[in-house]
């Protein structure tokens, strides 16, 4: 069986990713976006959150799964998962600085996982998480950027705060 990971950490998940997983599970026989915790990140939604609203989101692709497992180092998750192939979303130029390194780590951890790289719908090109999350704080239309589901998600958010 043919296993891909989709790592991330959709915070939130939007139509872009959406779009990357719908793509991605038409290459492997089961695709597992993992939801990865970055110390390095302040996220909005927790963890537990953001594995509900990707669920929700991918309920209409069949092969897919979502992991909250996902930490320490990606390679080693990936082989825990007997999967052999890392799906990267890629935008503009800027993503690629950042995903060229990676994936020359992660060829330098284990040669035989392969980083693949799926190139982003030009309706989302612009979408990040960063952006949506701007966005909802001052209240900008997210119609056709985020799932329905995220867009409450991000309302309800906002809505309990001050700011
Ligand atoms: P990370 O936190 O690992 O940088 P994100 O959660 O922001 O990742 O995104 C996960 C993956 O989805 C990355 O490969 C990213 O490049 C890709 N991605 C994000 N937004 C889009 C988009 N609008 N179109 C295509 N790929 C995207």
């Amino acid at each position: 069986m043919r296993i891909g990971i989709c790592p991330g950490s959709f915070d939130p998940v939007t139509n872009g990713h959406v779009d990357i997983f719908e793509r991605a599970s038409k290459l492997v026989d089961k695709l597992i976006v993992a939801v990865l915790t970055n110390p390095n990140k302040h996220n909005l939604f927790t963890q537990e959150e953001r594995v509900e609203l990707i669920k929700a989101s991918v309920a209409h692709i069949p092969n897919v799964e979502v992991d909250d497992g996902a930490s320490g180092l990606l390679i080693d998750y990936a082989k825990s998962k007997n999967s052999f192939m890392i799906i990267r979303g890629l935008r503009a130029l800027s993503d690629f600085e950042y995903e060229f390194q990676r994936a020359l780590f992660s060829k330098y951890l284990d040669d035989d996982i392969e980083t693949v790289f799926i190139m982003t719908n030009n309706k989302y090109s612009f979408v990040s998480s960063t952006g949506i999350r701007e966005l909802a704080r001052f209240q900008g239309r997210l119609d056709g950027l985020v799932p329905e589901t995220v867009k409450k998600a991000l309302e309800a958010k906002f809505a309990d705060r001050s700011e």
